[in-house]
């Protein structure tokens, strides 16, 4: 399937709550953007000063502490459904994120080893990957999970920190889910 014969999506995400080192933002962007970017969906940080792209849907990504009660603690981000379909705010927890990433190794290293950018890489790269799954509940308009794949309720720790981002794409069920929803929201 290629790129063109996906509906196009454009869709502006605007960060707010706790800073962010600038590389760690980056990374996080550019990898929720490359996953989004196979199925036709066209992602952007903006700042919130800057008028969202015409057409674009925009999501506001909040930084938050920790999940608030019923999300789980160790939870790396969430979306919250509000009458059945997805707010546009989404919520990451970035603690949470370097909780599970202390825990991995990288280049067969663990992370006390590794240095402040390899850290920074890394981490970005999680970020990215759970934006990209909570991007995922929202346009599919879902909170359904999957067994393989960017859905999957939980990811392994070897997954989300590996630089090959193979294992974060959506099933068959999921790209056509995708279709059937934008091509309802376009009528
Ligand atoms: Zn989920």
């Amino acid at each position: 399937m290629t790129a063109a014969a996906w509906p196009r999506i454009k869709v502006d995400i605007v960060f707010s709550g706790r800073p962010m080192p600038r590389l760690l933002e980056a990374t996080a962007v550019k990898e929720a953007t490359l996953i989004w970017a196979q199925y036709g969906v066209d992602l952007l940080a903006t700042s919130p000063d800057t008028p969202c792209r015409d057409g674009a849907i925009t999501l506001a990504v909040v930084l938050a502490d920790h999940p608030e009660s019923p999300v789980p603690d160790s939870a790396l981000g969430s979306i919250v459904f509000v009458e059945g379909g997805p707010g546009s705010q989404i919520l990451m927890y970035p603690n949470a994120i370097v909780a599970l990433v202390s825990t991995a190794t990288v280049l067969e290293r663990s992370e006390p080893e590794w240095p402040t950018m390899l850290r920074n890489v890394v981490l970005g790269r999680v970020l990215g990957r759970a934006l990209a799954h909570e991007i995922g509940h929202f346009l599919l308009r879902s909170r359904d999970h999957s067994t393989i794949g960017l859905m999957r309720a939980r990811q392994s720790i070897a997954d989300l920190v590996a630089p090959e981002r193979n294992r974060f794409t959506l099933s068959q069920e999921e790209g056509a889910r995708l279709r059937s929803v934008r091509s309802a929201a376009s009528q």
